[in-house]
């Protein structure tokens, strides 16, 4: 990671932040991205070596373009593209206004491969660079409570094998990352179903894996060239129950709606 040029999105806080930590500190040059400039300012003060703060909305769609272009022109071009930023929701599907559903997909969704299209040339044009993508284990099943959540997940993976496909043997990776519990403020920051903000810790975040150990995997998942990786706990095991015991899986989520678990 020595002298790399990373740029990570959504870097004012939990996953984002705690990959700026670690890629620092392994030497990585660091461009930090989100709206909140104190939050970002605050992380940028821990870290060990050489970043910049870019502000970004990555709902923005007409300043994606001249803030990659100013991404660029810190340290050279990017090497790494930590494609992080995200909101959570809470809120069965009967209760939810479209307006939270389509703002889902506008920020994981659409403001993510905006970014993407963004840096993808220059990586093309010099054959090298990864593409970090933070999905979730909700890209690969879905729970109550998190219908356009898991979707816009589920979108994500469906574009980025596609994009794999497309760049291999171009010098380009792209590594899809697929945590499962990690403990951040996703929860609070989720939006309900009136859009307003969850502001609840869940029980699931709050025992979550931390987002340090979750930085780590991260970095290891970048070096060892994975394609895909899923990060947490015993959570992450549903994955496989879903897809070899689609049965059991069914029940197991309509058992939590049941009992409002979500
Ligand atoms: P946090 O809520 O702590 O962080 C979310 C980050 O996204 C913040 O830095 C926030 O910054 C940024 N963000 C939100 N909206 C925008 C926007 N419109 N433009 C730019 N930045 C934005 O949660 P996590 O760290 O947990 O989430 C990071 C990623 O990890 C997300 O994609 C999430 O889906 C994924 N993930 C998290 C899991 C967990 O259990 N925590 C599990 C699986 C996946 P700001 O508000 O300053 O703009």
């Amino acid at each position: 990671m020595k002298d790399k040029v990373v740029w990570i999105t959504g870097a004012s806080s939990g996953i984002g932040a705690a990959c700026a930590i670690e890629l620092s500190r392994l030497g990585a040059k660091i461009i930090l991205s989100a709206r909140r400039k104190e939050k970002l300012e605050e992380i940028q003060s821990g870290l060990s070596g050489p970043s910049e703060i870019l502000i970004l909305d990555v709902t923005k769609a007409d300043e994606i373009q001249p803030v990659a272009k100013k991404a660029g022109t810190f340290y050279g071009p990017i090497d790494i593209l930590i494609n992080n930023a995200g909101i959570s929701q809470r809120g069965l599907v009967e209760e939810t206004e479209l307006a939270v559903d389509r703002r889902l997909f506008e920020v994981n969704y659409f403001g993510n491969i905006a970014l993407t299209k963004a840096v993808l040339p220059s990586m093309l044009e010099r054959k090298t660079g990864n593409l970090v993508i933070i999905s979730s284990v909700a890209g690969k099943l879905s729970t109550p409570g998190r219908s356009s959540y898991a979707a816009t997940k589920h979108a994500l993976q469906g574009f980025y094998d596609a994009l794999r496909a497309e760049v291999t043997d171009r010098g380009v990776e792209v590594n899809v990352i697929c945590p499962g519990y990690i403990k951040t403020d996703i929860s609070i920051h989720a939006l309900n179903a009136r859009g307003e903000k969850h502001g609840v810790m869940d029980a699931g975040q709050a025992s979550g894996m931390s987002a340090d150990t979750c930085a780590k995997q991260i970095v290891k998942a970048i070096q060892n060239h994975k394609r895909e990786v899923l990060i947490g706990g015993k959570e992450t095991k549903n994955v496989l129950v879903r897809r070899l015991f689609p049965g059991l899986y069914h029940k197991m989520i309509a058992k939590m709606a049941k009992e409002r678990r979500y």
